[in-house]
């Protein structure tokens, strides 16, 4: 119902090149492997499709196809340095389209493929620019999700996704986030229903020396030095100060925004709870909708239009699984001001961080 409503908000501009998009959802009976195939089908001639992944819905075209990966972009409006993540389902598809000459790439990959980690590799002459932004390095993830395992199957084996929402807005967790933001752009959407980790990959880069985050996600630092030794993390991603260019492309754009003005208080608990309070009867006073993103523990404590508890402050995983559908439902509420407490910077919390500060432009009040 809510697909038809999206539908019917959009009615009015639509577009001339406006296609009509397909909404196939798997539902575990046997019809699915015709989906499946058709959706492949699809890929192989140059048609987008949108998939769910354990991290964030993903927006699929042919990655060796240069014409998928332009398709790609102008359905996102996303800004073509930015490259795109190529997707596999295979181990031995890594050698393929990148190189691995210190075999770190294969010792990452046994340890956390598949699953929500992406290298970025020296690429090799299958990959089309197009694909990568114009770099000579390529970003390559194996996802554990079954439905995006399938589908990078029956599309031949590579398939260049980036997260499926229009660009600036929060990745989609769910389908109808997808349909949203894509309905009449691309060729079909897989719903899957809601993905497990909700925040996208932990992005390290191997082409240097030392293997560095470009992106903080559900593999943490601690993890991947396991495996690597010692391992940093770009600090441009952290600090809004920095006039650095972070080294992954599409880190610099503002991401994950809410279309309100979103701020992030910071301090002890009891004195975030009463400057946020402030600050929203303030906002309140000048006619402003407000919005609080809280936790389970502070949920109560706040008056405010609309309050949402992003989960416990113990379980960081629930969190961000929660963020990017707070963020969007921010929107759904036209709320206009929000505030939101700020999260530890370790472990998972730090992928949480990232993505908060750049859904409110690093504009972070101390108190
Ligand atoms: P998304 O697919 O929307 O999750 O975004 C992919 C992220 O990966 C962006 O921040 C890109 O800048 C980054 N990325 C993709 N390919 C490369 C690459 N070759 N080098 C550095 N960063 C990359
Ligand atoms: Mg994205």
């Amino acid at each position: 119902m809510w697909y038809n409503k999206t539908k019917q908000a959009r009615g009015a501009r639509k577009e001339a090149d406006e296609m009509k998009t397909l909404y196939e959802v798997m539902d575990g009976s046997g019809k699915d492997e015709e989906r499946l195939k058709k959706a492949g089908g699809i890929l192989k001639a140059g048609g987008l499709v949108a998939f769910p992944t354990e991290t964030v819905y993903g927006l699929g075209g042919d990655a060796l196809n240069p014409a998928s990966s332009r398709k790609i972009y102008a359905a996102k409006g996303r800004p073509s340095d930015n490259p795109l993540i190529v997707h596999i389902c295979r181990f031995s598809d890594l050698e393929r389209i990148a190189w691995d000459p210190d075999h770190r790439a294969a010792a990452v990959a046994k340890a956390f493929w598949p699953g929500p980690l992406t290298m970025i590799l020296k690429k090799k002459d299958v990959i089309p620019p197009e694909t990568t932004g114009g770099l000579d390095t390529v970003a390559v993830r194996f996802p554990s999700h079954p439905v995006a395992q399938r589908l990078i199957d029956a599309a031949g084996g590579f398939v260049a996704a980036p997260s499926a929402n229009t660009s600036g807005r929060p990745s989609p967790t769910s389908a109808r986030y997808v349909a949203e933001d894509m309905d009449g752009k691309i060729d079909m959407i897989l719903d899957g229903g809601d993905v497990g980790i909700g925040l996208e990959s932990t992005i390290v880069d191997l082409t240097e020396k030392e293997p560095m985050i470009l992106r903080p996600g559900y593999v943490t630092q601690e993890m991947l030095e396991e495996v690597l030794g010692s391992v940093s993390t770009d600090r441009t991603i952290l600090d809004a100060s920095s006039d650095v260019r972070p080294r992954a492309p599409g880190m610099k754009y503002r991401h994950y925004a809410p279309q309100g003005d979103l701020a992030i208080v910071e301090g002890e608990p009891d004195k975030v709870v009463r400057r946020i309070n402030e600050l929203c009867a303030e906002a309140a006073g000048q006619g402003k909708k407000t919005g609080v993103i809280a936790t389970d523990e502070t949920v109560r404590l706040y008056h405010a239009d609309c309050v949402r508890s992003v989960g416990s402050r113990l379980d960081e995983a629930a969190i961000a699984h929660s963020l990017y559908r707070i963020l969007r439902e921010f929107d759904d509420e036209g709320t206009q001001v929000m505030y939101s407490e700020a999260f530890s910077d370790r472990g998972m919390g730090q992928a949480i961080m990232n993505r908060l500060l750049k859904a409110a432009g690093h504009h972070v009040i101390p108190v």
